[in-house]
């Protein structure tokens, strides 16, 4: 499928969200909007796009937690509450949204949990709806586990919009996925892969960096590095729960 078909398939998916039907598309979406009038983005005919997880490095026991991929042959997916089940496992790549993984961390320094064997990586699974890590985050997870360690952003059904390669420059942004604007100090996102929570223009409350000088490892698609939070501390999680409750 060419880019261009991908867009006008889009476009048809956003006419039948409730949200979208009357709004123009000069307009950004703010983030508050997706968790206060959740189901107004939703298509419930539509199945979500539920993909597979795209590891950064070959491995043979990935453990996903939190996001919604599909799981099989390598890969066991653990939904967010069951992340304590992790010390049984013999996964060797954790895979994981931000706040799975400080409730790991946090767990094994207080040695409430003993640590899990891994052997290969952390990849952290950044999201709007669970947000990015803080700064020395990183370098936290490096501490306590001693592996290298991955990001990648995923839209709202799992779709890997952007992800980091062997080389650590930045994250690939995966063009045929996602359309990025840079407005008002944010990035601006729109996922052409969701089906079923359709989103234009969100607004991310991230910025970053675009870096389009090919990538040490040959990929040659925009690099998006340095991305943060604009918030020092959101509290996304809490509106996600909420929105849930
Ligand atoms: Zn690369």
């Amino acid at each position: 499928m060419t880019l261009e078909d991908r867009q006008r398939e889009f476009a048809k998916r956003l006419a039948q969200s409730r949200y979208y039907s009357n709004t123009s598309d000069r307009y950004s979406t703010p983030l508050h909007h997706l968790f206060e009038m959740a189901p107004r983005f939703e298509i419930p005919k539509a199945e979500p796009l539920r993909p597979g997880f795209r590891s950064p490095i070959a491995c043979e026991a990935i453990t996903v937690v939190g996001a919604p991929l599909a799981g099989g042959g390598k890969v066991t997916v653990l939904g967010a509450e069951k992340w304590q089940r992790l010390h049984l496992s013999k996964t060797r790549l954790l895979a994981a949204t931000a706040p799975v993984l400080r409730q790991v961390v946090a767990c094994v320094e207080a040695r409430l949990m003993a640590l899990p064997k891994l052997s290969d990586a952390i990849v952290v699974l950044n999201s709007v709806e669970h947000g990015l890590l803080q700064p020395g985050e990183k370098e936290m997870l490096w501490r306590t586990f001693g592996v290298p360690v991955y990001s990648q952003w995923l839209g709202l059904e799992g779709e890997t919009l952007a992800w980091e390669c062997e080389a650590h420059q930045g994250l690939h942004w995966n063009r045929q996925a996602m359309e990025l604007e840079y407005e008002g100090g944010q990035f601006l996102v729109t996922s052409l892969l969701a089906r079923r929570r359709v989103t234009r223009r969100l607004e991310t409350g991230w910025n970053g960096e675009i870096d389009s000088r090919p990538c040490p490892c040959g990929e040659t698609a925009p690099r998006i590095r340095y991305l943060r939070s604009l918030s020092v501390a959101p509290d996304l999680e809490a509106l996600h729960m909420a929105a849930c409750a």
